[in-house]
């Protein structure tokens, strides 16, 4: 059952939900009730923050670490909210804290990465939220797979929720450095590509895993056309039970917001549309080119191929691939392309290359 009070702040939080650029900010975990109540104050009084994020179930990679305080913390967040006005969210991860959630009055509900990537879970959450019509916000798996993130967000759609967000917080990969989650904005662009209306926001938090790149990754998020950001702070980060070194505190967050260049997808002036239609008509004209080029190279592969199967040499030859790659780096380098993109792209030239002389030696 929800009570009468529950259903006005669903109402709120559905047209908070609505707001562009949508900002969240909070801690990563709700510690104490000072904490939470001080941190949502400092961050009301910026006035650009529309909901108060905080963790109260934190599923930890490893046992041992700080799991959150549990129920015991939701009556803070019903008390920050009372003090704010700011519509809350939390995450869960299991069908009792979604009750428990809504009971204490949660406005938006989130669904963690190592909860996405469990498909048992996902449909526990959304069972929960059959009959409620709370916006729930879907984070993207901790590893790249766009099926299970799209699979978590058909259960969440199948239980009737309404408002349906998602958020890219990058994905795990062993070894990585400079990023604590890959972004591979690539990804969250294909699936805001394949949920076009559908809320997309970006976490830098759990992307950069330290403070001194935050705003970059928020910047480029907004850039690429991102509805908001979620970012994690504390009134005192370095103390943080949890993600001490990605938090900032609620007074650094509000000067990462104004320094971030906010743009607009789109602008209504006749002079910008025309000049953007030329720039595109330019670019569709190399596109063209370029594809007549590739298609002439795969010709020429071809005919190498038949010479190759006549005279009976293998089709790889792991010489004239290095020299085609040394060639191809020394070129991309004058023109300002990365070695990491012209390594990429040589390597999907190559294997067609092959595909195609494969098909000829077989035949
Ligand atoms: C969090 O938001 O604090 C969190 C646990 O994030 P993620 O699910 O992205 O790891
Ligand atoms: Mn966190």
């Amino acid at each position: 059952m929800i009570s009468n009070s529950v259903a006005a702040s669903v109402i709120n939080a559905k047209q908070t939900f609505q707001k562009r650029p949508l900002i969240i900010s909070g801690p990563c975990s709700a510690e104490t009730e000072d904490q939470l109540v001080e941190t949502a104050v400092q961050l009301a009084a910026l006035g650009k923050v529309d909901v108060l994020r905080a963790g109260i179930w934190k599923p930890r990679t490893r046992p041992g670490s700080f799991e959150g305080v549990g129920t015991k913390g939701l009556p803070w967040l019903q008390k920050a909210k009372e003090k704010t006005g700011l519509p809350v969210a939390v995450e869960v991860a299991t069908g009792k804290q979604v009750e428990d959630a809504l009971h204490f009055e949660v406005d938006i509900l989130w669904i963690g990465a190592r909860t996405t990537v469990n498909p048992f879970s996902v449909q526990e959450v959304a069972d929960a939220l059959k009959g409620v019509d709370v916006p729930v916000l879907i984070k993207n798996p901790i590893n790249p797979d766009l099926e299970l993130w799209l699979g978590a967000v058909e259960r969440v759609a199948k239980a009737g929720v309404q408002d349906i967000g998602l958020i890219h917080r990058g994905f795990s990969s062993y070894g990585n450095t400079e990023y604590r989650n890959a972004p591979m904005w690539h990804l969250a662009i294909e699936m805001k590509r394949r949920n076009p209306e559908m809320l997309l926001i970006n976490d830098p938090s759990h992307i950069c895993g330290r403070r001194d790149i935050l705003l970059d990754v928020a910047q480029k998020a907004i850039n690429l056309d991102f509805d908001g950001i979620m970012v994690e702070s504390h009134i005192n980060p370095d103390e943080a039970w949890s993600d001490a070194k990605q938090q900032i505190t609620p007074e650094q967050f509000g000067a990462m917001l104004s320094a971030i260049e906010w743009r607009k997808e789109d602008i209504n002036s006749d002079d910008f549309h025309a000049a953007l239609e030329k720039f595109r008509q330019q670019i569709n004209h190399i596109d063209d080119e370029l594809m007549q080029l590739i298609g002439q190279r795969m010709k020429i592969a071809k005919q190498i191929g038949q010479y190759k199967k006549d005279n009976n040499i293998t089709i790889l030859q792991t010489n004239r691939w290095n020299e085609i790659l040394e060639r191809a780096y020394q070129r991309g380098e004058v023109l300002g392309l990365s070695q990491e993109f012209v390594s990429r792209y040589m390597d999907a030239i190559h294997l067609e290359s092959i595909n195609l002389q494969n098909k000829l030696m077989n035949k």
